[in-house]
């Protein structure tokens, strides 16, 4: 009886502890008064009474002395740490030094804090911001025509670009007082998803002066007098801009670029001797490249003569040269993909600067990488995830209406369960799109530059746009391969490689960025531990190490613990099935902190070489990051029960995947012994989770199959033509036309199984029905217009043979020869 009533009384305690992760104070005391206990109450021998206090006493020194620890123990393990942790360049150490953390670093330390996470601002857009979202954009949406730009024209036209540019589209990052919009993330977003879901091209046209670029650079690192001249010329439209980084020999590995700078003293505009550079280049791939007008150009600068320091190789600098400067080649294009937007190389031969166009002037020689690390995350956290949903949201909606409208074997595609099933993943794919993306530029909008989640919704947004569009592009069949003006996602299709290529191209920021960089600078310990130990710094060391190990050890208690208790013991800031996520959610972080902490412990440096499991463990921080998202998402919307199934499908998808992704990290840790413990830690009751049922996965693919209050606000922000002969607004059309005619079929039907109508398609027994008394002529008119509709939108176009071989095309009403378009 007393040894069941000793083990409870134990168990409670390191239940608690384990819970509440006591420090190891509190640990050591524990374990006092247990040792106390012990020897008062049960009289061991005397040799195991004296093992047992030495051993106690030991390790508590070593504990809570932090003095005798660092003499004893830290001096040799930061020894054999600096022996076989792996260097760090100038470069490597500029990129993992960029930007902030944010959430990403609650979801590394195993503990989010929801109450947190809650309290961060939502997106919201200022009354300007909506205006010009709801006035410039749609009116720019209404002008642009994607099959003249990137079939006729291949540009966009002489309008379209003037009205960009009168608009202060190419100047929405730029303040004010500088005469740009000055807009936040959140509408710059909008726009560009706005823009995006009506032209790829006009999109990345619209995206690349507000990215990574002149404007950008100027702002944070531009002198006076580069800002006042340059960027009123940018928000005007005056100047157009392009960055060049990218060459032949140096795409991922931007920093090894062969581009060249020597410092020298040359005459210039009438001046005698001006110190400047003498530049020689090669670059490719330049958005807006052959119409820039201001060149943004990244080279390796030297200075063998010493003209203006002690240094020769001075390192990566970036300067700002107009693109009729002597020397410079540009014009020429790229095709990316059929789009239509300025894209090409180009080149330098001895083309001398003087050293104020290096932007930030003379100081800033050589920080270019630094320069441009620290200013990518935004840019890249905004244009591309805001393309992404663009394309969720486009496919959700017109795609869901071709489903709910194109009937094959009597029935609309949609209620086929093997469409249906893609059917949810669209839709949950856009739920989770739009959620990420307003959770991200919610956070730049509060002042944080999180470079770690920027990656994650580059890398995640533009993967769920290839599945999207794939998935669309399945759905549609031949009404999606067919290309015409009326073809509204087959262009989006050719363009998907784009995203997932630049950027960051894709590979590399799932296998090397989004681990890499989040264990360093999320970890709470990690990057202190490798700064004090390149610093030789003992103390701050030992504070590193013994608080990384306290966590750890908090970690793993806390893991088993709430492992075996299914997460039901977490706190969440909800309640009910919404309170259920967080939890899990919760429980997973602990997961992913302990598993994270295992392959970092048995790999070491070797981790960063192993690219399949820190892109793993990359998927499950992302994972997690998209989790709370939607959580996040969903309170802002102020936690609607229609939303239910969609937050219910995304959060069991993500959870699910956690699982398998923790679980393939487990398989292919080379060291078994830790996996088979890690595993055992942190599932020890097996794997909970399963993916979304087919129940759940019909109710999502619902949403999209009728208009509705839900399909309007999951695919909100995307363009709906107002020209009512656009294939986009014809498929919203049909659907709504449908859903009127939708009570009449049913009676039809239902007079079938009475046997009061021959058995067959309702659609053939309308008139039939209106003599038989079972619908009315209203009701036989809803089911004539929606036949019509429907004939409508599942017309592909047709070209006369001359047209596809015409030299010079023209698609119009006053120029139809050699065009036969089905509907126009
Ligand atoms: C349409 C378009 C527009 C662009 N606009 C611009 C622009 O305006 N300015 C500019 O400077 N650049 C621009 N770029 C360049 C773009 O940033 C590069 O294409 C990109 O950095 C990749 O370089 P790369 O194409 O040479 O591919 P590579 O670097 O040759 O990569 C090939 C593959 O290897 C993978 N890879 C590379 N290293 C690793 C690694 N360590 N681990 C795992 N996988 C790895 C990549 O993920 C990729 O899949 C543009 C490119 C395109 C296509």
């Amino acid at each position: 009886m007393e040894w069941i009533i000793e083990s409870a009384v134990l168990a409670t305690a390191i239940g608690f502890l384990m819970a509440r992760q006591g420090s190891r104070y509190l640990w050591t005391a524990v374990a006092g008064i247990a040792m106390a206990y012990w020897s008062i109450m049960h009289t061991p021998p005397a040799w195991g009474l004296l093992t047992g206090w030495v051993l106690f006493l030991a390790i508590a020194a070593l504990l809570t002395l932090p003095a005798l620890r660092l003499a004893l123990v830290t001096r040799h393990i930061l020894a054999l740490y600096r022996k076989i942790m792996p260097g760090m360049s100038h470069t490597e150490r500029a990129a993992l030094e960029a930007g902030t953390v944010w959430w990403e670093a609650e979801l590394f330390t195993g503990q989010p804090d929801w109450h947190r996470m809650l309290g961060f601002p939502a997106p919201e857009l200022s009354t300007e911001e909506q205006a010009f979202v709801d006035g410039p954009t749609n009116e720019l949406c209404n002008m642009i025509k994607d099959w003249e730009i990137t079939e006729e024209l291949r540009d966009l036209n002489g309008e379209t670009w003037d009205f960009l540019k009168k608009n202060g589209f190419f100047g929405m990052i730029i303040p004010k007082k500088y005469g740009g919009l000055e807009f936040s993330a959140n509408a710059h977003s909008a726009v560009v998803m706005k823009v995006g879901s009506r032209s790829i091209s006009a999109g990345v046209t619209v995206m690349v002066p507000n990215s990574l670029g002149p404007a950008k650079l100027l702002l944070s690192y531009g002198t006076e007098e580069q800002k006042n001249y340059y960027l009123p010329r940018l928000a005007r439209g005056e100047e157009v801009p392009c960055f060049a980084l990218t060459g032949p020999e140096a795409g991922s590995d931007a920093a090894a670029m062969p581009d060249k700078g020597i410092v020298c003293r040359h005459d210039f505009e009438g001046k005698k001797d001006v110190l400047g550079i003498r530049l020689d280049w090669e670059k490719r791939y330049i958005t807006l490249g052959p119409v820039a007008t201001l060149l943004g150009l990244a080279f390796h600068l030297y200075d063998p003569d010493r003209l203006i320091g002690q240094t020769e190789d001075i390192g990566i600098t970036l300067a700002l040269i107009p693109t009729d400067t002597p020397g410079v080649e540009i014009g020429s294009r790229h095709f990316p993909m059929e789009q239509s937007f300025m894209n090409g190389p180009n080149r330098g031969k001895d083309v001398f600067i003087p050293m104020d166009w290096i932007i930030g002037g003379q100081e800033y020689v050589g920080q270019g990488w630094r320069m441009l690390m620290d200013s990518l995350s935004d840019g890249r956290a905004i244009s591309l995830p805001a393309l992404g949903t663009a394309s969720g949201k486009l496919v959700s909606r017109a795609v869901g209406a071709y489903s709910g409208v194109r009937k094959q074997f009597k029935i609309p595609i949609g209620k086929f369960e093997g469409i249906s099933e893609v059917l949810a993943r669209i839709a949950g794919s856009t739920y989770i799109m739009n959620a990420a993306r307003g959770f991200t530029t919610a956070a730049i909008d509060s002042g944080e530059d999180p470079s770690v989640a920027s990656a994650i919704v580059k890398y995640h947004l533009t993967e769920r746009m290839r599945q999207v569009i794939n998935d669309g592009m399945d759905i549609l069949g031949g009404r999606g391969i067919s290309m015409g003006p009326n073809n509204f996602l087959g262009r989006a299709y050719e363009a998907l490689p784009i995203g997932i290529t630049v950027e960051g191209a894709n590979i590399l920021t799932r296998n090397l960025i989004i681990f890499g960089q989040g264990a360093v600078r999320c970890h709470p310990f990690l990057f202190r531990e490798m700064e004090s130990a390149s610093a030789g710094d003992v103390a701050a060391f030992d504070d590193a190490l013994f608080g990384h190990g306290s966590l750890v050890m908090g970690n793993v208690s806390r893991g088993l613990f709430h492992g075996l208790t299914r997460g039901r013991l977490l706190e969440a800031p909800q309640h009910g099935i919404r309170g259920h996520y967080y939890r899990q959610f919760s429980r997973m972080s602990l997961a992913f902190a302990v598993t994270a902490e295992a392959a970092l412990l048995s790999l070491g440096g070797g981790l960063k070489r192993k690219e399949s499991i820190s892109g793993r463990l990359g998927d499950v921080l992302s994972y997690l990051y998209l989790g709370s998202a939607v959580l996040k998402h969903h309170y802002d919307n102020g936690s609607p029960d229609d939303e239910l199934p969609l937050l219910e499908w995304t959060c069991m998808d993500l959870l699910y995947n956690i699982q398998l992704r923790l679980h393939e990290v487990l398989n292919n840790l080379p060291n078994r012994f830790v996996a088979t413990v890690t595993r055992l830690l942190t599932f020890p009751l097996g794997k909970p989770y399963r993916r979304p049922p087919d129940e759940l996965g019909h109710t999502l693919a619902d949403i999209l199959l009728s208009p509705g209050r839900l399909r309007d606000r999951l695919t909100e922000g995307v363009y709906i033509p107002i020209d009512k002969t656009e294939a986009v607004a014809q498929l919203d059309d049909a659907l709504e036309k449908s859903a009127a005619a939708e009570p009449a079929t049913r009676k039809l039907r239902a007079a079938m199984k009475a046997g009061t109508l021959p058995h067959g398609d309702p659609e053939d027994a309308v008139e039939a029905g209106v003599t038989a008394g079972v619908i009315t002529q209203q009701e036989a008119g809803d089911i004539h217009s929606a036949i019509a509709a429907r004939k409508i939108v599942i017309q592909v176009d047709e070209f006369l043979p001359e047209y596809l071989t015409k030299e010079q095309k023209k698609w119009g009403s006053n120029n139809l020869d050699g065009v036969a378009g089905r509907f126009m």
